[in-house]
């Protein structure tokens, strides 16, 4: 359903008002939470209204997969009951064994999920750098590639894969692209309009925006056989929504352009004051015009260029782990895309094997003053040279 083709108006004003919804009793302007339930069977034994059982047909699930279809210019998206079983989902449809290019710089627990279940499933794995096109050409198996699975911009250097280009070369081969777009969000990059045939959201983070709901979305550029069955592995799999949370989601997308934007702001105004900072050896942000992504960045992320950041701290780990230590504002936390700025020592939770650089921090930028989560940083970052104490 393209929202946008069909109406005058802009994705941005049905999201906000969430298609301008009246519920029938009482015309609140706010969908109820409709519980899961199961529904009554006709006479005839049919089921006329089309729903059967709160498994796949609850109206709340529904209506945040309608936002998120709107959000991305999709023919349909349907929620899950978290990123993961959304990815999941993906790989339960693939219809044989095959061959799957994965981005190198993937969430980590894909990454370890991918490696571990994926091949036990008898599927086979390559990761590769996908910002460079010459290696995602080289590791496509033609005939046997079924899926390339990118991330862009991918934890946690943010680097920057040409969606255009790769759905361009998966196509080629005859595979599916399927895009995690979770850190670009639908505000700044359209996955579908660049090619890609699916795109995948933790919806867990800027989707719902407020640290209090696990969810997961995927939307498709076309209801196709491959689509069918990705639905049928949500029932079947029982990768759910429950109808709260698809509620806390529906609240969330709701504000989700003005959310992002602000995050996009202050993220880029820290990223440039922290270029230079004599503690750290890198700012990574794609932004930035240094970054080795800026160039494509600027094409296909329109508006901004999201609210992640990460800085590499001289002195290494126990360098990194001791500024995370002295921050007061900056909650050390994972996850990302909530309201609160987190800061992570993401090889820490990656554990052993992790292709994370262990000076690296992971910084998810909320809506607070620019100016109190520059200051708070600074100090923090005083402990590795020694000037530490608040300014
Ligand atoms: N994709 C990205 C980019 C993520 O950061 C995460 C979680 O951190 C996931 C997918 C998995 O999502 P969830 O935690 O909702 O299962």
């Amino acid at each position: 359903m393209d929202h946008e083709s069909r109406s005058p108006l802009k994705t941005r004003t049905i999201v906000a008002q969430g298609f301008g919804a009246v519920e029938p009793v009482t015309r609140g302007l706010v969908s109820p939470i409709y519980m899961s339930t199961t529904y009554l069977r006709d006479a005839d034994n049919g089921y006329s209204n089309g729903r059967i059982y709160g498994g796949s047909d609850n109206p709340s699930v529904q209506q945040a997969g309608a936002l998120l279809a709107a959000l991305e210019g999709a023919e349909d998206a349907l929620m899950f009951g978290s990123g993961m079983a959304a990815a999941n989902a993906v790989l339960q449809a693939l219809d044989r064994p095959m061959h799957i290019l994965a981005s190198q710089g993937i969430y980590y627990g894909l990454r370890v999920w991918l490696e571990d279940v994926a091949k036990r499933t008898g599927h086979a794995v390559t990761f590769v750098d996908t910002s460079n096109l010459d290696l995602v050409r080289g590791a496509m198996r033609p005939g046997e590639t079924g899926l390339v699975w990118i991330e862009t911009p991918s934890n946690p250097l943010w680097s920057i894969t040409d969606i255009a280009a790769v759905a361009d070369i998966a196509h080629a081969a005859g595979a599916l692209l399927c895009v995690d777009s979770t850190v670009s969000t639908p505000i700044f990059t359209r996955p579908l309009a660049l090619g890609a045939d699916l795109v995948v959201h933790s919806a867990t983070k800027y989707l719902n925006g407020h640290s209090d709901v696990v969810a997961g979305g995927l939307a498709t550029a076309e209801r196709n056989e491959m689509w069918e069955r990705i639905g049928r592995a949500r029932a079947q799999i029982g990768a759910i929504l429950g109808p709260f949370d698809a509620w806390l989601l529906m609240r969330g997308m709701r504000t989700l352009h003005v959310r992002v934007a602000a995050q996009a702001r202050t993220a880029a105004k820290l990223a440039s004051r922290l270029v230079g900072h004599p503690a750290l050896s890198a700012v990574l942000y794609p932004g930035l015009r240094s970054h080795p992504g800026h160039d494509i960045a600027l094409r296909q992320m329109v508006g901004g260029f999201g609210g992640m950041l990460s800085i590499r701290v001289k002195g290494g780990e126990s360098a990194a782990v001791a500024v995370a230590a002295q921050v007061e504002l900056w909650k050390r936390a994972t996850s990302l895309g909530g309201v609160e700025s987190l800061i992570e020592h993401r090889a820490s939770i990656e554990g052993a094997g992790t292709p994370c650089p262990s000076d690296l921090l992971r910084l998810s930028v909320g809506l607070e003053d620019v100016d109190d989560l520059f200051m708070d940083l600074v100090q923090a970052l005083g402990v590795t040279t020694g000037s530490f104490g608040r300014l």
